[in-house]
């Protein structure tokens, strides 16, 4: 089956009980057993697992092809839960580019246990190559990155990998199973914070982990998610479960968005340059589209000028909001460097740009205004 069709119809069986056709929202923290703890539909325990969880589950498994799936609280929930599942005193390469709270993960949290973390360019599979030594446990993509929208190449890292039995995981937030599939490029594990395009509507905070097998990696992690409770709440899971049934649709028409505006903002002399893999300038689009069907919402902007030029036209915007976070309807513009604390990463000229559903030409219209 196609993944619109997936998206829909896994873990969405009518309610047994009532022939409801919306799932039940299952808010029991406990679950009756027999005597001697027999369990009668395979629940015991919220925190363990449960039925709304466990609906959201398959279908975040079918969506991405893997044998089993994990949901959390939040994606930096679902990305600890597997990060502090690694061996200690071990070694992990992360891109250069990406979501900060790996980073910080990296700087203030894995040392504890023993483990560094060290940045790496994704885009080029030889310096990932070059950075792997003995005691390398995993490798850590976020393809396209957040802000500047990297492409890394999944099927060539993950030949490295496989070779020395490293661990591959890629955050795949951004593209959605919906345009890239990163277990069938040969990662091991997806990550993704449900927060953004699978919620949809900026209205529920999520994560989730995807495994390619439902191996003794896949147990640890769902036993340390059972006893550290690192779990989402059953309405969460019911939101996230209900934003996954319309995302093949809401992709397609970010992607539409996205794609007119990066071409109108990559013309306008305003602008410096456009981040966006499906424009034929970028430096990976080729890369992109061997393992994208589309180029999703996000892009990233260097507006020509610096630092004041850039919030002047980030000020002006009527209809893209100021706002952090992505990959809801409504479009979300943010000048990174302001909100990464004292020490930004991000140049002073870098807007990034969630590309929301309104329709493109009012979108376009206001961003030819603000830069007038
Ligand atoms: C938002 C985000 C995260 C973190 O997810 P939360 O749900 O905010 O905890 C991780 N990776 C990427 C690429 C993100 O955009």
């Amino acid at each position: 089956m196609r993944i619109e069709t997936l998206a829909i119809h896994a873990g969405g069986e009518p309610d047994q009980a009532t022939g409801a056709v919306s799932p039940p929202i299952h808010l029991a923290t406990t679950f009756q057993h027999g005597p001697a703890g027999e369990r009668v539909a395979g629940f015991e325990y919220q925190r363990e697992a449960n039925p709304t969880q466990s609906r959201l589950e398959e279908c975040l498994a079918a969506m991405e092809d893997g044998e089993a799936a994990l949901a959390f609280a939040s994606g930096m929930a679902a990305m600890s839960g597997l990060l502090e599942c690694l061996p200690p005193n071990t070694h992990i390469l992360a891109p250069r580019d990406c979501y900060g709270g790996l980073r910080s993960l990296g700087q203030e949290f894995l040392p504890e246990r023993g483990i560094t973390m060290r940045a790496v360019n994704m885009c080029n599979a030889e310096a990932v190559r070059d950075a792997i030594s003995e005691d390398t446990s995993c490798v850590w993509l976020e393809t396209p990155s957040n802000p500047l929208l990297e492409v890394s190449d999944i099927k060539s890292i993950a030949a490295l990998c496989r070779q020395k039995n490293i661990l591959l995981v890629c955050d795949n937030t951004f593209a959605t199973p919906v345009l890239q599939q990163p277990l069938a490029l040969g990662a091991d594990v997806v990550m993704h914070s449900t927060t953004k395009y699978f919620g949809g509507h900026s209205d529920v905070m999520g994560g989730a982990l995807v495994f390619a097998k439902r191996d003794a990696l896949h147990e640890k992690v769902s036993h340390r998610r059972h006893i550290t409770g690192n779990i989402l709440s059953p309405f969460s899971a019911w939101l996230i479960l209900r934003g996954a049934r319309s995302l093949a649709a809401r992709m397609a028409w970010h992607c539409n968005n996205a794609r007119k505006i990066a071409e109108f903002l990559s013309m306008h002399p305003a602008i410096e340059k456009v981040n966006y893999p499906g424009l034929a300038s970028h430096e990976n689009h080729l890369v992109a589209v061997s393992q994208m069907h589309d180029f999703g919402g996000m892009m990233s902007v260097h507006v020509k000028g610096g630092r004041e030029a850039t919030l002047a036209f980030a000020g002006k915007l009527k209809l893209f909001i100021n706002a952090t976070s992505l990959g809801g309807c409504e479009s979300l513009i943010e000048h990174r460097a302001s909100v990464e604390g004292p020490n930004p990463v991000s140049p002073q000229n870098l807007l990034r740009i969630s590309v929301g559903l309104e329709h493109p030409d009012d979108l376009i219209e206001d961003l030819r205004q603000a830069l007038s």
